[in-house]
């Protein structure tokens, strides 16, 4: 198992304990996977970490699997947050509105560039007199599209470039 801080393959087994994790609901029952996790010890000296847990590619990190945020977020996205927590737990599946409104928070924007043809692009700043970022915006849904860092505008070439991945009205 490699370290997630360093890289460096570990066999050295620190101890072992056991975490709950929720799953989707089987034959309409809450279903909790119980995994029995690895710690283990890092032997790379220049490690920042003595010792990391073991990591499943399944799992989220809010003690869900990756399907169930998945269903969650299907389930969501065309109801209030109020209206989802209740129809999930209807199906065995408990979560709150906070929860559900924190997915869709961390959850990237999937915009489909080819359908954009009106666009407006903005400075702003992330820290005044530091560091500057561009928002791109899309006309006829006034979504943003995407929020890129300042160095990769900093040349007209550069912003050139990426604007050629969308079939644009160029509008600034
Ligand atoms: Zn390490």
């Amino acid at each position: 198992m490699n370290c997630p801080y360093c890289g460096h393959s570990s066999f050295s087994v620190h101890s072992t304990y056991q975490r709950e994790i929720q799953d989707i609901s089987l034959q309409d029952k809450q279903t909790i996977l119980l995994l029995s996790v690895r710690k283990m010890f890092c032997d790379n000296p220049q490690c920042s970490h003595k010792t990391f847990s073991e990591r499943f590619d399944f799992v989220a990190p809010n003690q869900k699997t990756k399907r169930l945020i998945d269903k969650i977020l299907f389930t969501s996205t065309k109801l209030s947050s109020v209206s989802a927590e209740t129809l999930l737990k209807s199906n065995r599946i408990i979560t709150s509105k906070s929860s559900i409104c924190d997915l869709f928070k961390k959850m990237p924007a999937i915009v489909d560039k080819s359908l954009i043809t009106k666009v407006c692009v903005d400075d702003f700043a992330f820290r005044k007199r530091y560091t500057y970022g561009t928002v791109m915006v899309d006309l006829e849904s006034h979504r943003i599209i995407d929020i890129i860092d300042s160095r990769e505008t900093n040349s007209v070439e550069a912003l050139t470039e990426y604007m050629c991945t969308f079939a644009i009205n160029y509008i600034n």
